[in-house]
């Protein structure tokens, strides 16, 4: 038996990584507090966990869902955009649903990216956009996302011919592993750069509801003229608690939004419309109040974390987004050897930057989805060992 050439391309995905050192170590009899997945330990609304209960018993949703989505979840996700963002979608050309981000940001990509071609990809970053523009044959070029640069991307050190051969840039902020939010004034210089360069700005917005301290995080469709150039992919599953239900939408240019329509309906059959029936449930109760109380809870295990490394001697700034804390490693270490510290000597899993790219070196990834006594707890054990 003989695997494509293009399976050698794959990294091995980062936490299956991370869940074996974990497993080993909890075999070991370790008492384990692991920060290093990016999934909400609170449960899902009881409204939409509800109305899933009762749309599954009702056979109009046992059939093959519509393949670009229901229309009231479509009609759901633009009337919510005009409301939270004050923008204006077609629901039956300007929003699909997706079997969950992850699956639209892929196929996205073999909708656009021939052999030979570049996607533009922030440095550290989530791991598909790269993964897949390599398996589709493309050339992912790194924008390094810098600290000094309050982790955007330098547009102006991309070359001109990579912006010429680029297909597609990616976006996402509020930013996965840097915990970075941008402002619209960044969006619009993106917008000018995709359209100079006739490339779709692909924008991840999956925490774009997981802010603190007062600060909204805009829309990339927020910019005028962004539909001429942008899709956004905003998902359910962070900001509602829904990882394990795989509900997000695609938003925005009509065009790109048909071209990954034709990927996923030669690919999967849509979502479960049960599904799509109860995740627009979310929209109908409340969700400013309720993204209000997630993030009063996120905010106050921030605080915990941030003040207790500051106390330790990092300096790190109070965040506005996400539910990470990018953290650089003391030095003489690399984020391979603090990870491997941390776990071994105080029992605490994160995530190596390096496993979102090579600008990740030099910093570990630790997530706040579990509760503020735990982090007190993971705070006090590295205490002992750590000089900064
Ligand atoms: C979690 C995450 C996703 C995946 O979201 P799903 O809708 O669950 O597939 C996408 N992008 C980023 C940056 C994420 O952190």
């Amino acid at each position: 038996m003989q695997l494509a050439r293009r399976i050698d391309k794959v990294p091995p995905y980062l936490f299956a990584e991370i869940d074996k050192k974990k497993k080993d170590a909890l075999a070991r009899g370790v008492d384990i507090i692991n920060l290093g997945i990016g999934d909400p330990d609170q449960p899902t609304p009881a409204f939409v966990v509800d109305a899933l209960r009762e749309h599954a018993g009702n056979p109009k949703t046992h059939r093959y869902p519509d393949y670009e989505g229901s229309p009231e979840f479509r009609q759901a996700m633009a009337q919510w955009y005009e409301k939270r963002f004050g923008v204006r979608l077609d629901p039956n050309k300007e929003a699909m649903t997706l079997i969950g981000s992850k699956e639209g940001l892929a196929h996205l990509i073999w909708a656009f990216v021939d052999p030979g071609d570049y996607t533009l990809i922030p440095d550290p970053a989530y791991p598909v956009y790269k993964t897949h523009t390599l398996l589709a044959g493309g050339t992912p070029y790194p924008m390094p996302l810098l600290p000094e640069n309050g982790f955007l991307p330098d547009f102006g050190t991309i070359p001109e011919e990579v912006w010429r051969r680029a297909k597609i840039m990616f976006l996402n902020y509020p930013n996965n592993p840097t915990a970075a939010v941008a402002d619209k004034e960044f969006y619009r210089e993106a917008v000018a750069l995709a359209r100079k360069y006739d490339l779709l700005l692909a924008h991840d917005a999956a925490y774009a509801e997981m802010t603190f301290d007062g600060f909204v995080a805009p829309s990339v469709l927020e910019i005028p003229g962004a539909k001429d150039v942008a899709i956004e992919f905003y998902s359910f599953s962070k900001p509602f608690n829904m990882t394990g239900w795989r509900i997000a939408a695609a938003l925005g240019n009509a065009q790109a939004v048909a071209a990954l329509g034709i990927i996923k309906t030669n690919t999967d059959s849509g979502q479960f419309t049960a599904v799509q029936w109860a995740a627009l449930e979310a929209f109908r109760h409340d969700p400013e109040n309720f993204f209000g109380q997630m993030n009063r809870l996120y905010q106050g295990r921030r605080d915990v974390v941030i003040d207790g490394l500051n106390s330790l001697g990092w300096r790190l700034p109070k965040t506005k987004g996400t539910f990470y804390v990018w953290i650089p490693v003391p030095p003489g270490h690399t984020s391979a050897s603090f990870t491997a510290e941390l776990l071994d000597r105080a029992g605490v899993i994160v995530v190596p930057g390096t496993g979102y790219g090579e600008k990740g070196e030099g910093f570990v990834r630790i997530a706040l989805t579990v509760p503020e006594a735990r982090l007190r707890e993971a705070v006090d054990r590295i205490r002992p060992f750590i000089t900064l």
